[in-house]
């Protein structure tokens, strides 16, 4: 029977765990938390956002050239949905999202402890991994109390830089990288932008379904659609979330970087100037600002007009020539924000960067660089886009390091 220690007890490391354990191994896991999977409850905003059934290599990124989609397609969603199913998770679908049928996280961990208990894995919580030693075919695995233990096999599951209070530093990387690991520079991704721009603060609190697009040094690199929110700082929601990871990477490389939004990204500019005639038609005794009203949201109307420099918004709209309408359609098509970074690891869902994957066998996840050493998750250089994307990564390594450490 083998002994393998996993270290971490979050996502990827109790799918690791139960994998290696059902395969007959002697599995012990190590979390320097007083809880395994604090990081799961707090998934997809309680509901965890399990999978998504849409896979596909453009949603995930790593800067190896041979990209990361192998373990992906060896333990696919369906693979994982089937193991999740098995400890009786029923899925809900939100139109590729995955979530779990109770819409609580902490089913998701439930259901795994419930199965570490099952398969009497031990689980040794506020205990932090300090060292990896590799002597006469054993690891030595030392930990912050000063002890340690012998193992055949070591998962070193540890997660990434994102949310530190949820249990990540950066001992995981240091562990590695005392092995002969190389780290990939990181940055968090899956974050609020922070924008100097005076249109966030005046519409705070604000959500607006619009098109946003992100430019570094005016080179577009990425188009998004869906609700942002507006924050005292910057922009959040789903779309943002997507940009994010452009707009943190070119804060972290010193490169200039906004973002243009499109309040109204299913009309030409051309239709904005006819439809603006038309409500002009039917309401020249109105201010300006009253011209917008049952259209636009009020505080995006001022926004516009602000923008546009038109003049005072309660200025008689029939003042109002071609040009003045003219820019006030091309603000309603984009107005400008300037990024200013991001709100950094403490707020951000997941890490960009990480232990390069060329020093990892992706069909075991082995590394290349120490004997009987696998790693998985999110400590590695591969981040998935926001929908679900993360966790799949976590799950298939996961799945496929328990596997190998198990029975290679
Ligand atoms: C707020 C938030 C919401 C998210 N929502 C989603 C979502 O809905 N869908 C999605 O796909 N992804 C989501 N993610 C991302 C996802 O949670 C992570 O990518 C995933 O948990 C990574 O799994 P992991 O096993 O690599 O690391 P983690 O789950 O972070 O687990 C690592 C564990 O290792 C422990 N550890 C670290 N160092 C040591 C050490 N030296 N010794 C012992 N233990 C150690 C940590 O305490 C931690 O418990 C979200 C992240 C956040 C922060």
């Amino acid at each position: 029977m083998r002994d393998i220690a996993i270290i971490g007890g979050g996502a990827s490391g109790l799918v690791a765990a139960i994998t290696a354990a059902r395969l007959g191994s002697n599995v012990t896991i190590f979390e320097r938390q007083n809880r395994i999977g604090k990081k799961i409850l707090v998934t997809g905003n309680g509901r965890c956002n399990m999978t998504n059934l849409n896979i596909k290599p453009e949603y995930f990124h790593t800067s190896s050239q041979k990209g990361c989609f192998a373990p992906l397609a060896k333990k696919d969603v369906e693979t994982v949905l089937a193991f999740f199913n098995e400890l009786g998770i029923e899925r809900l679908v939100e139109k590729t999202k995955v979530y779990p049928a109770s819409e609580q996280a902490s089913s998701i961990l439930d259901v795994m402890r419930m199965e570490i208990e099952r398969l009497g894995i031990t689980v040794k919580v506020d205990t932090k991994v300090i060292g990896l030693k590799y002597k006469e075919n054993k690891w030595q695995v030392e930990t912050e109390t000063g002890e340690t233990e012998v193992f055949d096999r070591v998962i070193v599951s540890t997660g990434g830089m994102a949310a530190p209070a949820l249990g990540c530093d950066h001992s995981g990387y240091n562990l590695l990288k005392k092995l002969g690991h190389s780290e990939i520079e990181t940055f968090p991704t899956i974050v609020h932008i922070v924008s100097p721009t005076k249109y966030c603060k005046m519409m705070k609190g604000m959500r607006f379904k619009a098109e946003v697009s992100i430019f570094v040094e005016n080179e577009l690199k990425r188009i998004e659609r869906g609700e942002v929110l507006f924050t005292e700082d910057g922009l959040s929601g789903p779309p943002i979330f997507l940009l994010s990871r452009v707009a943190s990477e070119s804060f972290k490389d010193r490169k200039a970087c906004k973002i243009h939004f499109d309040l109204m990204p299913d009309w030409t500019k051309e239709d904005l100037v006819a439809k603006i005639y038309e409500r002009l038609a039917n309401g020249s005794s109105k201010s300006i600002e009253d011209l917008f009203v049952g259209w636009l949201n009020k505080r995006a109307i001022m926004a516009v007009i602000k923008e546009a420099n038109i003049g005072s918004p309660v200025a008689p709209c029939e003042n109002l020539d071609y040009e003045m309408i003219e820019r006030l359609a091309e603000c309603m098509k984009c107005i400008v924000f300037k990024v200013e970074g991001t709100r950094g690891f403490k707020f951000a869902q997941s890490t960009a960067g990480g232990i390069c994957i060329d020093e990892i066998d992706l069909e075991t996840m082995a590394s290349k660089k120490a004997p009987n050493l696998y790693v998985t998750g999110e400590v590695l250089d591969v981040d998935g886009d926001c929908g679900g994307y993360n966790l799949q990564w976590a799950w298939s390594t996961g799945l496929i390091a328990g596997e190998a450490a198990a029975t290679v």
